[in-house]
């Protein structure tokens, strides 16, 4: 996944859920907002030949030279864990597995409670299968400056085999995704999202990126840094908000970063409003502001205590199917002397082992 860049993965995360109904609890962050960052009736220079102009940061650019840049400027934290063992769960992070399929009793609740924030802790729910470890997850988090990390208050990590890239929400103070997913680069974006909807828009619903103030702006400029954020505003501002991120801490800003850069003052009036409502979120070894971090709903959730069981324990037979297209259900094992073979998307057989 590494080699992919966020990009990428952002624009796959869109193309699943457009073949997905809307969700009427969870408001998505992530590739379905309903209006798109700038019109040609709103901006016309901002499409040319039916696409979006826009700088070309290369922030989104998993290699060079965005977001590794800058994300190793973040100080990791200390922290302490503590395993859940009361077999209950936040009721976001329940809602959230159910919705998709999973079960909630193959994940585990953890408090995490960060040497910048020690007196509340930050909740992860993580799959047991997730590619990463707690404390790979935790130490990325920690990266986060507690200042932009109090606007969630839990993170769910699932595992790869989840059918969404990673998506964000404001509601309830959750950020959800793949465990891959949870490297400090992409979570800057998110969190960019949970300030968008939390702190700078405590009320629920909305957004400030909705507000005529940021509209504005974004009109003045009629640029996106990057071109997942030119599919809305939400993705804009998420991604306005890892531009001041580096403006902060990587020494000489973004002009360093990006010198002589041409496109730099098409977002300028963006930076610089971002910069007056929520540059100071956006800053390196801030700590918690306990009035201002996200509280936890109230009430917590029970998760049944079935011990989690293999779906699928079943042993083919010689010759036997052993996997398919996604809609078979049958056994994936073969016998002892056996090995389950491929034959196309459709098929796989159980045949002597080499
Ligand atoms: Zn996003």
């Amino acid at each position: 996944m590494a080699i992919l860049t966020f990009y990428t993965l952002f624009t796959l995360a869109a193309g699943a859920l457009a073949t997905l109904l809307p969700d009427t609890h969870l408001h998505r962050r992530d590739g379905n907002e309903p209006y798109p960052f700038c019109t040609t009736a709103t901006n016309p220079s901002c499409v040319n030949s039916g696409r979006y102009v826009k700088p070309d940061l290369n922030i989104s650019d998993a290699g060079s030279p965005g977001d590794n840049a800058y994300v190793t400027l973040l100080p990791s934290h200390t922290f302490t864990t503590s395993l859940w063992t009361n077999q209950k769960m936040p009721p976001m992070c329940y809602s959230v597995i159910n919705h998709y399929g999973f079960r909630p009793v193959d994940f585990q609740v953890y408090n995490v409670t960060y040497s910048d924030c020690p007196t509340s802790p930050w909740v992860i729910c993580r799959s047991i299968n997730a590619s990463p470890t707690l404390s790979q997850i935790a130490t990325n988090l920690s990266k986060m400056p507690a200042s932009m990390r109090q606007a969630a208050n839990a993170y769910l990590v699932f595992s790869e085999s989840w059918d969404r890239a990673i998506e964000s929400w404001w509601e309830d103070g959750l950020i959800a995704g793949k465990g891959s997913f949870y490297g400090p680069g992409a979570l800057v974006h998110e969190h960019g999202h949970a300030v968008d909807g939390y702190l700078l828009f405590p009320s629920i619903p909305g957004v400030y990126s909705g507000t005529s103030a940021w509209l504005n702006v974004v009109s003045q400029d009629g640029y996106s840094p990057t071109a997942y954020g030119t599919t809305s505003h939400a993705e804009n501002f998420a991604d306005i908000g890892r531009v001041v991120l580096i403006e902060n801490i990587y020494p000489g800003g973004i002009n360093a970063m990006f010198p002589n850069h041409p496109n730099l003052t098409r977002i300028a009036n963006q930076v610089a409003h971002f910069q007056s409502v929520a540059g100071a979120y956006y800053q390196a070894g801030t700590t918690c502001d306990l009035s201002k971090k996200h509280p936890f709903p109230s009430g917590l959730v029970d998760v049944p205590t079935t011990t989690p069981t293999p779906t699928n324990t079943a042993t083919a037979t010689p010759y036997g199917q052993c996997g398919g297209a996604t809609t078979y259900t049958g056994p994936t094992a073969c016998g002892p002397g056996w090995s389950c073979t491929t034959l196309n998307p459709w098929y796989a057989q159980c045949t002597p082992a080499p």
